[in-house]
């Protein structure tokens, strides 16, 4: 039996977190193998296996921390092997730091002046509120059931973003030629692609699990309900129960694909954005069922890789509460990939027919049936709110959603909700700033949550980021509004990459010149945006966006440009007559 220890990687290290076990129990273990990733408070780095055998027993969970030299796991030659009850190798003094998770009920109340802050789920609601509550001196424990990180990291955010960069350095690729460039022979490599996207997100997961390392965050792997409002079971992972006692609950259970009880919508092949992220393979064909963000950006991907898409929307256009003007510069892009769309139109069977589906739709201009070889449901998600007991506490749940106040807590005194299962706005951005809003509320402060400034980015190519009122929210709140527009054709940035479908529009209210919406479809709009949701922060004015010196040349010129129009002066085009 050989014990791993955690090694010791600098003169400063004294203990480490593991972010990964690249094993688990009973798996054979190679010697030079990775068997774990760990991370201090500088780096990350993988440890090595020294001995060969079958790994017996793991000491040191993900997410834990050790001391160096600490026995963190065992490997045994094979078997059941368990570590002696006194194991001459682990000294007192080199016992894993508490940090792990509790086996017993934690019944110990918190220290005068020290809040116990339980968050429920470790997505970027979660883990955010967690660090937000240990900053502000809470004793956070978090419980998660799954991987750190939540959808976000896992099967959601990253992961569709990494697709997309690829698609977008193939495209960049492919049309090589009209930028000077030539490449030959370009393919995609999807086993390739889902190894990086995997790396990726394991090395953000991985992080995560640091940041409540270093926070002294507990975290316990298991799924939680309420016994009580300040009391939490945990069902672990490993087995067994336990129960935490709380001063404040913060849930953050985020939320699932929702797939509408249509026949055959169970049949293989039949797929959610979760499976569509771990393909084999690209499929030949796809139809998408549903135009919001996700399946557009699924549209993207799948049209730039080849795929043959047709999607089916039920609404009279794809990405409703997008600016009109802005998603038909999209659909326009769309279409040129070969992107077929079908909308006021409703799926109303799937069925087998040989290695296909066939996908019974009702269109305006009457039944017909798609065939593909996958079909991807992506018709919007459901809060995860079933199970936790919130109704016997009190906590009021409408449709599914867990309702709360601007202070983001709950018909129940210190029990709060965030992201997806709470949230108007399901972003991982939202959900994250919600997080900071509950644990400053718990911690002493008093903070309310304000959506009006919160971007909104569609990862498509090109891409669409918005904040703010649509032309028609505006009007229909009853603004007076003037428009600036701006086509990126006219943005040197934008013709030297080659890219020109776009353009930045403003919604400004006309008697204060007050900027009321910012909605940019093109290259970089999801980082740009930020430049549109400060300035509503700031309740800026058109003045002060062009008073403001753009970098040159940027696609960022084209937000002053764009500016500059809403007075009919914008520099670079021409003149109206
Ligand atoms: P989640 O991320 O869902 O995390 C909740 C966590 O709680 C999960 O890890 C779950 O295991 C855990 N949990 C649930 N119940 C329990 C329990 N009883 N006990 C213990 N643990 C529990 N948003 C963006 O802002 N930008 C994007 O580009 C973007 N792209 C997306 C792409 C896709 C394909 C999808 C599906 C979503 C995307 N989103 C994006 C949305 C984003 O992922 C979510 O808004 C975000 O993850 C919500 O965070 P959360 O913390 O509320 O919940």
């Amino acid at each position: 039996m050989a014990v791993v220890t955690m090694p010791k990687l600098g003169l400063t290290m004294n203990e480490g977190t593991v972010s990964r076990w690249n094993k688990k129990v009973g798996d054979q273990v190679e010697k030079g193998e990775i068997l774990l990733v760990v991370a201090t408070d500088k780096l990350t780095f993988e440890v090595e296996a020294a001995e060969s055998g079958v790994l017996s027993e793991i000491l040191v969970g993900e997410g834990e921390a050790a001391a160096v030299s600490a026995p963190i796991a065992r490997i045994g030659e094979g078997g059941a092997e368990k570590a002696p009850a006194s194991d001459p190798h682990a000294p007192a003094e080199e016992k894993p730091l508490q940090k792990a998770a509790p086996a017993t009920v934690q019944s110990t109340p918190a220290a005068a002046g020290t809040k116990k802050v339980v968050v429920i789920g470790g997505g970027p609601g979660g883990y955010v509120a967690a660090i937000r509550a240990a900053q502000l001196g809470g004793e956070v424990t978090l419980i998660e059931k799954g991987a750190l990180g939540g959808v976000c990291l896992n099967v959601g955010c990253i992961p569709t973003k990494v697709l997309l960069h690829t698609a977008e350095a193939y495209t960049a690729a492919k049309e090589g030629a009209l930028i000077g460039l030539r490449a030959e022979n370009v393919s995609v490599d999807w086993s390739g692609l889902m190894a990086r996207k995997k790396a990726v997100v394991d090395t953000l997961v991985g992080g995560v699990g640091t940041l409540m390392a270093s926070n002294g965050i507990t975290v316990l792997r298991g799924t939680a309900s309420f016994a009580s409002p300040k009391e939490i079971d945990v069902a672990l992972n490993d087995g067994g129960r336990t129960t935490v006692r709380a001063d404040a609950v913060i849930v953050a259970t985020g939320s699932e694909p929702a797939v509408p009880p249509i026949p055959g919508f169970d049949l293989d092949g039949v797929i959610t954005s979760n499976e569509a992220l771990s393909l084999d393979g690209l499929p030949e064909s796809v139809v998408l069922v549903g135009g919001g963000v996700i399946g557009m950006e699924f549209a993207s991907i799948f049209s730039t890789f080849g795929v043959k898409v047709t999607v089916v929307e039920m609404l009279p256009e794809i990405l409703p509460m997008i600016d009109g003007e802005i998603v038909s510069i999209l659909k326009g892009v769309l279409l040129r990939k070969g992107v077929v769309f079908h909308t006021s139109s409703k799926v109303t069977a799937v069925e087998k027919k040989g290695k296909k589906l066939a996908v019974s739709v009702e269109t305006p201009e009457g039944k017909t049936v798609l065939e593909a070889e996958k079909v991807l449901v992506s018709v919007g998600r459901r809060p995860v709110t079933k199970g936790l007991g919130l109704e016997s506490i009190g906590v009021a749940v409408e449709r599914g959603r867990i309702k709360t106040d601007k202070r983001m807590e709950t018909a129940v005194k210190g029990v709060y909700a965030i992201g997806d299962c709470a949230s108007p706005i399901m972003l991982a951005h939202v959900a994250s700033r919600e997080g900071e809003v509950a644990a400053e509320n718990i911690l002493g402060h008093t903070v309310e949550m304000d959506y009006k400034t919160v971007p909104s980015a569609v990862y498509t190519a090109p891409e669409i980021a918005s904040v703010g009122l649509s032309e028609k929210e505006a009007l229909e709140k009853g603004f007076r509004v003037k428009i600036g527009r701006f086509p990126l054709m006219a943005n040197g940035k934008s013709l030297i990459m080659n890219e020109t479908d776009g353009m930045v529009k403003y919604v400004v209210d006309e008697k204060y010149d007050e900027i009321l919406g910012v909605h940019i479809i093109g290259p970089r709009a999801t980082d740009l945006i930020v430049e549109g949701a400060l300035a509503l922060r700031l309740e800026a004015t058109v003045d002060e966006i062009i008073t403001t010196v753009h970098a040159h040349p940027t696609v960022g010129e084209a937000l002053l440009e764009g500016a500059m129009a809403v007075r009919g002066q914008a520099l670079s085009l021409p003149k109206k007559a």
